[in-house]
């Protein structure tokens, strides 16, 4: 299976989110083995599902709170994001741990709520470049994926995103993507080891159109979560198209 996930963080207000809902069904062909998503900002959730979800594109929280209700004022719980039309939820994007303190502790219990909603959670991986320079990005990644042996194995979309490549118009190179997918692969192998869930990772990190093609030749590379490109119909429809 392909997976391909817009996440167009805080960007959009209703009437730009509804002219590309328009253009990308008119460029848009639904293909058997390809999931597309979009990760609208909450304010957007509604209106996009309501466009999207009759024709088979899911829809993704950019976050979800631990907790069903309470006092978290600026929060949206899981429950709020099915209610406004979201199957799935990104936990862990790197802009979350650098910008809002996300911890690991915070998205094991996130992860744990999202399977208590029936949410599908797109966890966000990836070291910084200071990491990538002192060697150590496996063991970040190890570090990251640890906290699979606290929630135990249940349905999940990995992505691969180093951080040093979101927004950056750097992506990795080949061989980066090739060695951090395998040993992802490897250690979800080994945290969901005799359980049924089959988890496809994604690369993440100035996916565009001229560089997906490659992307999707590696091992274990499953699809992209696009951040620039997917505000941009036309290319976000190139991209679902590519990995169809
Ligand atoms: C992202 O936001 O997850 C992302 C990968 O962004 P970009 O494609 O802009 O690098």
């Amino acid at each position: 299976m392909r997976c391909v996930v817009a996440n167009w963080k805080m960007n959009l207000a209703s009437e730009e989110a509804r002219s590309f809902c328009e253009d990308l069904l008119a460029h848009f062909t639904p293909s058997a083995g390809t999931e597309v998503g979009i990760a609208p900002p909450f304010t957007l959730l509604h209106l996009v599902s309501g466009l999207m979800r009759p024709k088979g594109i899911m829809v993704f929280g950019q976050n979800g709170h631990a907790e069903a209700k309470g006092a978290f004022t600026g929060e949206v719980s899981m429950p709020q994001l099915r209610d406004a039309g979201c199957s799935g939820v990104i936990l862990g994007h790197s802009e979350r741990r650098q910008f809002f303190g996300e911890t690991d502790a915070a998205l094991a219990k996130k992860i744990k709520a999202a399977w208590q909603w029936d949410l599908l959670p797109l966890l966000c991986i990836g070291e910084t470049l200071d990491q990538r320079d002192a060697g150590q990005t496996l063991q970040v990644l190890g570090q990251q994926l640890s906290i699979l042996a606290e929630t135990g194995p249940g349905p999940l979309w990995v992505a691969y995103e180093p951080v040093w490549a979101i927004g950056t118009g750097r992506r990795a190179e080949a061989e980066q993507v090739r060695e951090a997918h395998a040993f992802i692969r490897a250690e979800l192998n080994r945290h969901f080891a005799g359980s049924e869930y089959q988890v496809p990772i994604l690369y993440g990190g100035s996916v565009t159109p001229e560089s997906f093609p490659e992307l999707l030749g590696i091992p274990e590379v499953a699809g992209g979560l696009v951040g620039g490109a997917s505000l941009d119909p036309k290319k976000f429809a190139q991209l679902v198209k590519q990995a169809s």
